[in-house]
């Protein structure tokens, strides 16, 4: 039987009933919306069910305080839903120690930041290299980048073969006794590769090094375990997996965490401050210094419920046959390259093309006429586009909403695209 009953899941996704078009600087407003929204753009973000927002209207409805456990009702309310989030966060991504080894961040770029500053710049020094792969998103490749010029440690890649895959051979090489830190995505944002980053933990592991996981398009997609893989750190955001803006998440072992120094200071993660000196709050509230984003951490944990009452396996199988759809309708032109890993490969729910002479920028107006939303641009891996050779490609990007008349809205712009081109 098919995965997923979408036309029930649409109903608690009330943006998806909106028409577009007209005047983009009125959005919601005029008649000229009047085109349905077909959004092919959650690899950037995903769209909110409405239980989410409820969470949130709640929360500032009925509980709003601020947390670190004030005596009074509500704020002893707020730090409860606050703290038990970071469990729920916990228990999804199978990090047994709970609370203690979930920090929650604003995204997945400050996760990338807070262990690149709060380990990398204490641990990285000359002869030291970090290992990352030719298909890593800014938010990891900028970040150690900078980190290893601070430190004078060396950056390497693992290159990425024709077919959008990590050349292993070559991992294995360049991961040596150098090597104090592996980051790798997990799923591609751009090709969609999934990447066998527990293999790439244990070339990390047998050379002492640590690896760090970006997760921001695998937890919202499929089933993770971190502990599976053995990640040192791992990384994702709420927004791409029914959540709010604004909030992310950090796992990482709990005796890496603890040995590491916070990457801000200030109040609420302190236990005794003096005029000379200041010790730490426990686990995970060492690294949350100030008045965290309590809210939306809640609402993190309601998304949480939403998509494991679901099941991350069906919306996993659910995107595969989107991609692999879409792939297959998108390969019967000769005229379109398709970037990654063949149809049929595990895939993560996404489709990155450029057709023939049109400039992704000029395809994606195109798109959103017909209100098709996609991403045109580099998708935050500039260096990965130079390797391909094009400055830009379209980007297609699936969740649990989407059908298969999404992907021929699609298409049918593609094609007239290629017709207003020719
Ligand atoms: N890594 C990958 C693979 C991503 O797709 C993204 C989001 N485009 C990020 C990191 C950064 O996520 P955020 O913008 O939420 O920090």
């Amino acid at each position: 039987s098919y995965p997923l009953d979408v036309e029930s899941i649409r109903e608690d996704f009330p943006i998806l009933d909106r028409k577009v078009g007209g005047d983009a600087n009125a959005p919601g407003e005029g008649p000229d919306d009047d085109v349905p929204l077909v959004y092919l753009d959650n690899a950037a973000t995903s769209q909110t069910p409405k239980r989410v927002v409820e969470s949130l209207v709640d929360y500032y409805y009925g509980y709003n305080a601020n947390v670190h456990r004030g005596i009074h009702h509500l704020s002893q309310e707020a730090s409860v839903a606050y703290e038990e989030a970071h469990d729920r966060v916990a228990e999804f991504v199978g990090a047994s120690g709970g609370r203690e080894e979930i920090v929650f961040t604003k995204n997945t770029t400050e996760a990338e930041n807070l262990v690149a500053n709060s380990w990398g710049l204490e641990a990285l020094g000359p002869g030291d290299s970090v290992v990352l792969t030719e298909m890593e998103h800014h938010a990891s490749l900028v970040t150690w980048q900078q980190t290893a010029k601070k430190t004078g440690a060396e950056v390497r890649y693992i290159p990425v073969d024709d077919d959008g895959r990590l050349d292993m051979d070559r991992a294995a090489e360049l991961i040596d006794d150098s090597t104090e830190m592996v980051s790798a995505v997990h799923v591609s944002n751009t090709l969609g590769t999934v990447n066998p980053v527990a293999e790439l933990a244990d070339l990390a592991h047998e050379q002492d090094a640590f690896v760090f996981v970006d997760a921001a398009q695998s937890v919202p997609n499929r089933p993770v375990d971190v502990e599976a893989i053995d990640a040192d750190f791992f990384a994702f955001s709420a927004h791409k997996m029914c959540g709010p803006t604004g909030v992310g998440a950090l796992y990482g072992k709990r005796h890496l965490l603890e040995e590491m120094e916070p990457h801000l200071y200030g109040g609420g993660h302190v236990r005794k401050v003096t005029f000379e000196d200041a010790t730490w709050e426990e686990l995970p509230w060492k690294f949350e210094a100030g008045t965290p984003n309590i809210a939306d951490g809640i609402a993190f944990a309601e998304a949480i419920d939403y998509l494991d009452e679901i099941g991350m396996e069906r919306v996993r199988r659910h995107e595969e046959l989107l991609a692999e759809y879409a792939y297959d309708r998108l390969a019967e032109f000769d005229d379109i390259e398709i970037y990654g890993p063949p149809a049929g490969a595990d895939r993560g729910g996404l489709v990155s093309f450029n057709l023939d002479g049109v400039h992704s920028h000029d395809l994606s107006t195109i798109l959103s006429e017909r209100g098709v939303a996609v991403r045109a641009g580099d998708h935050c891996t500039q260096p990965l586009h130079d390797k391909l050779g094009v400055p830009a490609s379209t980007r297609a990007s699936f969740y649990l909403y989407n059908t298969r008349e999404e992907i021929d809205a699609l298409v049918e712009g593609v094609d007239e695209a290629r017709e207003l081109f020719a």
